[in-house]
């Protein structure tokens, strides 16, 4: 890998392999046991959130440390910019144009929608149980809430959370002050094992707690065999909530509080596959679903140097603080390849020796010799989609933007940009530079990129549009 893409973790790990003196035709063994695979995610954290990715205030050691151990990626994205079509993204290894998850007025699915994650997509957890793995979901769904779509119909052998956002089900408060009152009885959101409704409305201030619980507890219960834990936090999403141990400990306030207390649970979890001594067996993943929610101000999150954040096709939108760890088989470094959330699907397939699904368009692709080797990335170009609509393209550094708008705050106007703008996210991450004129060569290599993708895409039913009682 180029030299400026790959830094080795000072003090971590050994030097990076000599890639010449690799055999040309390398075969890579089947893994002698398995890996396990651990998914978190948090809800709406900006890509400038965590300690590591350069947050002043917010403290988040466990996260540092997993980075330090591992692998940081600083050009990793979601597969959108809200969370259902982000989810189904991580879900399926596709863009969720494919399976329909997404539409451009309902963005997400909502607690009266009627569509789900169809049965003919094929989720990671479905590969990996039909492989042998136990599988477990814990934390927020959002791939429908009406029990065909529910985690135990799409291969999970066990689900523990509340199946869509902590700020749907509203019932008290007024306006956008409701948000800041911390009052859990507002958002009359159920809690939810396996396909049963337990508690609501779900005591949000003990949720990130309980899932970091359940998570452990699962890893315990079938440390004797490969699993895979699914972890989608619900926060830090607003309304805000946090638990007695973290109330008021952040400089950074409740969002801070918040933050803290996952990157505990993060902590808990790793010291969880020491103690059981799995943890050079695990691949464990922590990332985000979307950019932070910026109208929400002080209760929102941070892209950091990143252009806007939720609901945009700008950087802040959808570029994620991902940290991937395990020890032993992960090269330590900061990687600043290109990757997507999407690449986690292909990418488990082949480090569990199973196949990838051959009868439909996978987006992914396996980034296992990034990981493993420091090999450079497989993913050179990225799609930015909002809704339905291609707005931006990246390939390599560059990014064109065909069309933008920002979301939930101030002139929310699509523009139309022709020539599209230009940007080099290599010298220009926060996307300030607009630089089409000097690379007409550029954009009209982008633009038949475009042209390919379009070409053989096929739209899934749309699943966001229906809704409950209505045909
Ligand atoms: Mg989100």
């Amino acid at each position: 890998m180029d030299r400026r893409n790959f830094l080795k973790t000072a003090g971590a790990g050994s030097a990076l392999l000599a890639l010449t003196s690799l055999p040309l035709f390398a075969i890579t063994p089947p893994p002698k046991t398995r890996p396990n695979f651990v998914i978190i995610l948090g809800d709406d954290l900006g890509y400038g959130d965590l300690g590591v990715f350069g947050h002043p205030t917010i403290r988040t050691p466990n996260l540092d440390r997993m980075a330090q151990e591992g692998q940081k990626w600083t050009n990793f994205y979601a597969a959108a910019s809200v969370c259902t079509p982000s989810r189904a993204g991580i879900m399926t290894g596709r863009l969720p144009i494919r399976s329909g998850m997404c539409d451009d007025k309902h963005r997400v699915l909502f607690p009266d929608s009627a569509g789900g994650l169809p049965q003919s997509e094929i989720t990671i957890a479905r590969a990996l149980k039909n492989a042998g793995y136990a599988t477990a979901c814990v934390g927020k769904w959002h791939l429908g809430h009406l029990p065909q779509y529910l985690p135990t119909r799409h291969g999970f052998d066990y689900y523990f959370g509340i199946p869509y956002s902590n700020d749907m089900d509203r019932v008290g408060g007024k306006g956008r002050e409701a948000f800041a009152e911390q009052k859990r009885e507002f958002w009359n959101v159920p809690l939810m094992r396996n396909e049963a409704i337990i508690e609501r409305p779900a005591n949000q201030n003990t949720i990130t707690k309980r899932y970091t619980e359940e998570t452990i507890k699962f890893i315990k219960s079938n440390k004797d065999k490969p699993f895979f834990v699914y972890l989608a936090h619900n926060l830090p999403h607003v309304p805000l909530f946090v638990s007695d141990d973290f109330a008021d400990i952040s400089l950074r306030g409740l969002y801070g509080d918040v933050v803290e207390e996952i990157d505990s649970g993060v902590g808990q979890i790793l010291q969880t596959l020491k103690d059981e001594k799995i943890d050079e067996n695990t691949l464990v993943v922590f990332t985000s679903d979307n950019g932070p929610w910026l109208s929400f101000n002080e209760l929102g999150g941070s892209a950091g140097l990143l252009r806007e954040g939720k609901g945009c096709t700008f950087e802040g939108g959808m570029r994620e603080p991902t940290i991937f760890r395990w020890p032993g088989t992960i090269k330590p470094g900061v990687v600043a390849d290109i990757g997507a959330t999407m690449d986690l699907f292909p990418t488990f397939c082949k480090l569990a020796g199973i196949e990838i699904p051959g009868d439909r368009i996978m987006d992914g692709f396996d980034i296992s010799p990034t990981l493993t080797e420091a090999k450079k990335s497989p993913r050179d170009i990225m799609f930015f989609y909002r809704g339905t609509q291609l707005y931006a393209i990246r390939k390599g550094n560059y990014k064109a933007h065909f069309f933008t708008q920002i979301s939930y705050v101030g002139d929310q106007t699509k523009y139309t940009h022709e020539p599209p703008l230009l940007y080099d996210l290599g010298v220009d991450p926060g996307e300030k530079y607009n630089i089409a004129d000097k690379h007409p060569d550029i954009i009209a290599d982008l633009r038949q990129e475009v042209a390919k993708h379009q070409a053989n895409l096929v739209p899934g039913e749309n699943q966001l549009v229906k809704r409950i009682g209505q045909n």
